[in-house]
């Protein structure tokens, strides 16, 4: 493919663009991002739209513990636990050559309960959100102050079977929506790009969901979904590329973080800075998780998003300003060459990518290899098998040290006094669903690579 005039001169100003193109990995920090109460006046969100997002949740309680029983115990909280990974700094300092200050955790998305991925706490949100604007307006609720454990009745399913709902998905964001909208009672249909897993379509087909596989990217997986949806007036559309539920619905983890780290005695504070790695697809979940960490530690929390080496879409969308107006395509990046498959998104969401240059503090990518290596690691050490995706914010605090711009990072935020007793949270995206063939071929894929 020839690159256009606009990407050669794009190529020539961009700082460090060459390096990305060339799929060399990159750890980069965000310099023209301003402090967090400057960053709230530029954005129409606000902290009353996250509470709003988690009061929702817990209306939704009650059906969620009658619907899916593995919640009751969390109250009918889709919430996951943090794990100590402090046993892998050894292998992270060698194979990067380098020393990390402060002590490291995994956010075990993978554990998520109803769909095993970081996408159950947006995507089900939004689901959520629609199931009740229906009910409330066809006067199957008459107030949001009923008890929801009616949204697990016959009479309901009855009534959401008049609705579709449509989803484009690399995979994972179509077992969330999928799940939850079948629990319901909607006729989901489900549009998988050429990345998307055969156990994925599988599991979807076992819950009552209409598959239909594609042999074209993410980016067209979505155009065939929301122009199907477009033409059905009961239908409602889950658009992960302008969707602000989802966005909303993950920022929820704000709060519920810092709970979680006040029970262990973890501290945040201008003492105690906390680093967050969180792996990047289209962005709607490291963005929205940011911004509710955000609100909660203000600049105390440094976020970082990760891609892989040959899907950086998110670094280039921000580091060119072009947001959506670039793809990896015109760059000729490969994006085939991935295994990360729930970050195979070849343009990035625009709407995140503006919104979220203002609260990101960095973002880095990995290659096959070293996320391979880590995988492997991670099973070895911990006996926590992820998905391959889920495995990029691991590396997240090696990068940090063994890089140029980390060490100036932590310099110019005055924290090099402070790494001693800073958290780094490398938040695990999925993992526990994968069956046992795949992670066995995830634990051995590294032997292709050395
Ligand atoms: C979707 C996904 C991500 C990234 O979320 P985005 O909202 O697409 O950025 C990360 N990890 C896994 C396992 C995913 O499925």
């Amino acid at each position: 493919m020839i690159v256009s005039e606009k990407i050669k001169a794009l190529l020539e100003t961009v700082a460090y663009l060459k390096e990305v193109a060339e799929t060399k990995p990159v750890f980069l920090t965000n310099d023209a991002k301003p402090n967090f109460k400057e960053a709230m006046l530029k954005t129409k969100f606000t902290k009353y739209d996250i509470d709003e997002a988690e009061k929702r949740l817990s209306r939704f309680a009650p059906f969620i513990m009658a619907a899916f029983p593995e919640t009751i115990e969390a109250n009918g909280l889709i919430e996951s636990k943090l794990s100590s990974i402090d046993e892998l700094k050894d292998d992270l300092e060698s194979y990067y050559q380098t020393e990390i200050s402060g002590k490291l955790w995994l956010k075990r998305d993978d554990l998520l309960p109803i769909a095993g991925t970081i996408k159950a706490r947006g995507a089900i949100y939004e689901v959520l959100k629609h199931a009740e604007s229906l009910a409330l307006d066809k006067g199957m609720l008459s107030s949001i102050e009923e008890d929801y454990v009616v949204f697990a009745s016959q009479a309901f399913k009855d009534f959401f079977s008049n609705y579709r709902i449509v989803v484009g998905t690399t995979g994972n964001l179509g077992i969330s929506v999928g799940v939850m909208g079948a629990k319901l009672g909607f006729e989901v249909t489900v549009h998988m790009s050429v990345e998307a897993k055969e156990w994925k379509k599988n599991l979807l087909r076992s819950r009552g969901v209409t598959v239909i596989e594609h042999e074209t990217n993410f980016t067209l997986a979505v155009q065939m979904g929301r122009s199907q949806s477009l033409q059905d007036e009961q239908s409602y559309f889950v658009d992960d590329e302008f969707s602000e539920e989802l966005f909303l619905g993950y920022t929820v983890a704000g709060s519920r973080l810092k709970e979680q780290l006040s029970q262990l005695d973890i501290q945040v504070d201008e003492e105690h800075p906390l680093f967050v790695y969180l792996p990047c697809g289209i962005g709607g979940s490291p963005g929205g998780i940011t911004f509710g960490l955000k609100q909660v530690y203000g600049d105390h929390v440094h976020c970082f998003f990760a891609e892989p080496t040959q899907m950086p879409s998110m670094l280039i969308g921000l580091m060119t300003k072009e947001y959506d107006q670039v793809s990896i395509d015109d760059f000729n990046i490969d994006g085939s060459l991935t295994n990360m498959d729930g970050l195979a998104v070849p343009r990035t969401s625009g709407f995140v990518a503006k919104l979220m240059h203002n609260f990101f503090d960095g973002g880095y990518t990995v290659s096959e290899k070293d996320n391979f290596t880590f995988l492997r690691t991670l099973v070895d050490k911990k006996d926590i098998a992820l998905e391959p995706a889920a495995v990029v914010g691991v590396t997240g605090p090696a990068r940090l040290f063994s890089s140029a711009q980390g060490q100036a990072y932590i310099k110019a935020k005055g924290l090099e006094e402070k790494m001693k007793q800073a958290n780094h949270i490398s938040w695990a995206t999925g993992g526990s669903m994968v069956p046992e063939a795949d992670r066995q071929a995830f634990y051995e894929a590294i032997n292709q690579y050395v």
